[in-house]
């Protein structure tokens, strides 16, 4: 089974698709990859999910990559006497830390913590955004605020702090038990919310030990400030627009997007675009002109991953949402404007310093001017492949790895085709090994050529340092190559 795209589709799962055959159905109808949010349900719940997923991994002998995506901290007000207040703008609002039942002029939001990070002219927002609040004057335990936007607060509603960094970690204790459950299922990517420094990152990555490649999710200010450092030690990202767009002016979210994915694909980590991409379709079977839109946007802009949340999470067609994904990248992948944007995005601000950069661009450009019909790269990290991706080039990519994490991460990763191989001993079977593979998924016709990128010694990890043009012939390749 192969994809008739390059970008990559990521699937929420939730009590719309438990089942085997609905996990079976959203995998055939395009996605690659699968969400578990571990903001809803059971630690049961997600292992039940985990899984079935395994169970169509085997059964269709395609490996499928399962991302653990954690709720991070949440803030929020305490409750009211009435259960929610009516705040009208212009009015006075105090916040405090007193866990008295909540009224029109004050409830308990009981985070010391905001309030060591507040200051005078700080912006608090409650109810993903809907209710804002200017702080006036502020202390150890409590801020004075006026109502800008009002609006009824109710019990337990959730507070964005947009202006400041918070002294929180991004992993609460529930996300530290999740993250070490997930760990142990065997999860392929853990996803972190709540990203405001680089530190937040390497805190989750220690804890993952390298069980499972760890994505920031860039969903807040801070995070957009300090976007390269979270970049430089995050193996992928996620432009998380939902809480980008309560934290920020909702008009800022698309050249954002359009600065984090650049810079990723730059960087050579996949990148996802993710939140309300087909939102419509929770309800609807189709859905509309501007979503369509919005995701042929962002597979322009050369995303490694497009994601549905709700849609297939919740939804009532979730198997169509992802349909819809994959007829839309298809349809934009194959209009000639896809290749044009794409190449004239290539980043000049890719540093090219290794021997491994210099042979993946070399492989994008004889891709370019002569007949290949697709790069087969051996890869014990994922990294090469991850290299050659950046390249985003005209032919498919046949990543070959014998290491299952391996190909389940590179699941994420644009254009790359993950196939198993066995431990590669000697040069002339590297290349008829890769040959085979490529006809075998229908890339090439023994007729073609394809490009080898490997490294010598093989099975090492970081030698990426042979590219070989090479016949899809075996007899050919036996007759020519090296032992
Ligand atoms: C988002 O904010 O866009 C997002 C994906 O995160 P969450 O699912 O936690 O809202």
């Amino acid at each position: 089974m192969r994809r008739l795209r390059n970008v990559k589709i990521v699937a929420t799962l939730g009590p719309s698709s438990s089942d085997y055959e609905t996990i079976r159905g959203l995998f055939e109808a395009g996605a690659d990859v699968f969400r578990l949010n571990m903001s809803h349900g059971t630690q049961d719940e997600q292992r039940a999910r985990y899984d079935i997923i395994r169970k169509v991994e085997e059964d269709l002998g395609r490996p499928i990559a399962v991302l653990a995506d954690l709720q991070g901290p949440k803030l929020r007000v305490g409750t009211f006497a009435d259960d929610e207040a009516e705040l009208v703008e212009g009015a006075s609002f105090r916040l405090d830390l007193s866990d008295t039942p909540g009224s029109q002029e004050r409830v308990c939001l009981p985070h010391p913590e905001i309030f060591a990070a507040l200051e005078a002219g700080s912006s608090l927002l409650v109810n993903d955004g809907k209710i804002r609040l200017k702080v006036e004057e502020c202390g150890e335990d409590f801020a004075n605020c006026t109502v800008i936007v009002g609006g009824t607060i109710s019990n337990r509603k959730g507070v964005n702090v947009p202006d400041v960094v918070l002294p929180l970690a991004a992993l609460s204790p529930k996300d530290k038990k999740d993250l070490e459950f997930a760990c142990q299922l065997g999860v392929d990517w853990l996803a972190l919310s709540f990203v405001q420094r680089a530190e937040d990152v390497l805190e989750a990555k220690a804890l993952a030990q390298g069980r499972a490649a760890v994505l920031s999710k860039i969903e807040k200010p801070a995070a957009v400030r300090c976007y390269e450092e979270i970049l430089e030690v995050s193996d992928g990202i996620m432009v998380a627009r939902g809480d980008l767009g309560v934290e920020l002016p909702v008009q800022n979210v698309p050249p954002i997007q359009k600065k984090l994915v650049r810079k990723a694909r730059a960087a050579a980590k996949p990148v996802i675009v993710a939140t309300q991409m087909l939102e419509s379709m929770i309800e609807s079977p189709v859905p509309t002109r501007a979503e369509v839109s919005d995701v042929a946007t962002a597979i322009y802009e050369g995303a490694d991953a497009v994601m549905l949340s709700a849609e297939s999470a919740a939804g009532r067609y979730p198997i169509e949402a992802v349909q819809t994904m994959n007829n839309v990248a298809e349809q934009v992948e194959g209009d000639y404007t896809y290749r044009e944007v794409i190449s004239a995005s290539r980043s000049s601000t890719v540093r090219r310093q290794t021997i491994a950069d210099g042979i993946v661009a070399a492989a994008r450009e004889i891709a370019e001017t002569t007949e290949i019909a697709a790069i087969c790269c051996y890869s014990q990290t994922g990294t090469s492949v991850r290299l050659v991706a950046r390249e985003r080039p005209n032919v498919p990519i046949v990543a070959m790895s014998p290491i299952t994490k391996t190909l389940r991460q590179i699941c994420l990763t644009w254009g790359a085709h993950a196939t198993r191989c066995d431990e590669v001993g000697r040069f002339k079977m590297a290349v008829v090994n890769a040959a085979r593979a490529a006809r075998e998924f229908g890339f090439a016709d023994v007729s073609d050529q394809i490009l080898v990128v490997a490294g010598v010694p093989f099975n090492v990890q970081g030698t990426t340092n042979i590219l070989r043009v090479a016949p899809c012939d075996e007899r050919l390749i036996f007759r020519t190559d090296p032992e």
